[in-house]
């Protein structure tokens, strides 16, 4: 097989880069796959060995084989300076962050942010002198107007992945950048491939591997990819904070990371069926799928993404919460679960109201998230059939 450079690589088709990407047979005796290196010392062959670090590797918890392999691979398809793996996608937020913040600066979030990240914002960033404000995600480039001579860096989330606006990512960017302000990008919902982040202006793209990368509900991981200007930050931040991952954990990643394009394709394209099919349903009000055309975001999402994955919320018309019960308990093929991105559905109702505090959800019914999975469209379009059929039942008497 001949070796691709990075250069060539990055020219490839998505499906191709996925299949080529990190893999180097003639290292590994030309099996396809590296091994597992398990391993915590490395050893030298001299004493000067040691002390210059001629080794490739000289510790455990600063990279091995398989971590280069899937690190290579991620970083073939962000088009970033270079990755670090995190332990999960939570960790990779909080890397990022730490990576580009000191005592004094000021932090903007978006009020559509995973939640957990608002607790290390809240909770450990404030602990530390960084000031924490939240702004409206349909901000755009009026974002301008919140910053302050400390503002240090803005972080972002598109779409939200419970509430799903579809934020204005190049016009924020080019707003920051004019005062030399970092952007991040919580990427996890599109992913590299159907948003290129640092195509878009993201300086650091953050990606929970636990979701669509690993894929198969069977690993907590995350990946931060920087540009140029703040790869060297990045880098020493995580080497610092004495982030690593296991090598099993690193395998199954690269595992997924093969399959990701075909599967991301399956998913949207019953994602799109079901959220199609639930817009002419009755007991529907809204579906919040940027791909669909009735979405706020379309507009915004056509121009700037490259695909849509299998995640949406619904919001039904008004009915009491034992309606919605009876819609979740029993579904044969969604299960209720928090996470997503592997193959199988899921479901879980939600109220974002509590956290926000830059605006306000106020949905007109029940609000429940979907994941789209694997299994054929038809059985889960008559499990949630059923389930409205529950549902109605449920809200008469
Ligand atoms: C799940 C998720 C995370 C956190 O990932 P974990 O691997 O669960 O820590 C971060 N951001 C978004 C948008 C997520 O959905």
């Amino acid at each position: 097989m001949h070796k691709l450079s990075p250069e060539d690589i990055a020219r490839l088709h998505d499906g191709t880069r996925l299949a080529v990407a990190g893999r180097h047979a003639d290292e590994a005796f030309g099996f396809v796959n590296p091994p597992v290196y398990h391993g915590s010392t490395v050893l030298h062959p001299t004493t000067r060995d040691l002390v210059e670090h001629t080794n490739r590797y000289a510790y455990g918890r600063r990279g091995s084989p398989t971590m280069t392999a899937l690190r290579e691979a991620v970083g073939a398809l962000e088009g970033g300076a270079g990755v670090v793996l995190c332990p999960s996608g939570l960790s990779a937020v909080s890397t990022a962050l730490l990576s580009c913040l000191k005592a004094g600066d000021h932090l903007l979030v978006t009020d559509s942010a995973y939640d957990p990240i608002r607790a290390f914002c809240d909770s450990v960033l404030t602990r530390f002198g960084v000031e924490v404000s939240y702004y409206d995600p349909l901000i755009g480039a009026d974002i301008a107007r919140l910053f302050r001579p400390e503002t240090r860096a803005v972080l972002t989330e598109s779409p939200g992945s419970l509430t799903f606006e579809v934020q204005d990512i190049p016009a924020i960017a080019e707003a920051a950048h004019a005062r030399d302000i970092v952007v991040l990008l919580d990427n996890t919902w599109a992913t590299p491939l159907f948003f290129p982040a640092h195509a878009r202006g993201v300086d650091i793209s953050i990606w929970s591997g636990t979701k669509y990368l690993s894929g198969h509900s069977d690993v907590m991981f995350g990946t931060v990819s920087a540009n140029a200007r703040h790869w060297r930050a990045l880098i020493k931040t995580h080497g610092d904070t004495g982030l690593t991952v296991g090598p099993d954990d690193v395998y199954l990643a690269l595992r997924g990371l093969r399959t990701l394009g075909v599967r991301l394709a399956a998913h949207q394209q019953s994602a799109l069926e079901i959220a199609r099919w639930l817009e002419t349903r009755p007991e529907v009000s809204r579906v919040l799928y940027p791909a669909l055309e009735s979405h706020p975001g379309h507009a915004l999402w056509k121009r700037d993404f490259l695909g849509a994955t299998g995640l949406f919320s619904i919001v039904l018309k008004p009915v009491p919460f034992k309606a919605v019960e009876a819609f979740l308990d029993h579904l044969s093929f969604f299960g209720l679960g928090y996470s997503w991105g592997g193959f199988e559905s899921l479901a879980i109702p939600f109220d974002a109201a509590p956290y926000r505090t830059a605006t306000k959800w106020e949905p007109e019914g029940p609000t429940i998230r979907l994941q789209i999975g694997l299994e054929d469209v038809r059985d889960l379009r008559s499990d949630l059939e059923k389930g409205f059929e529950r549902l109605n039942a449920a809200a008469a008497v």
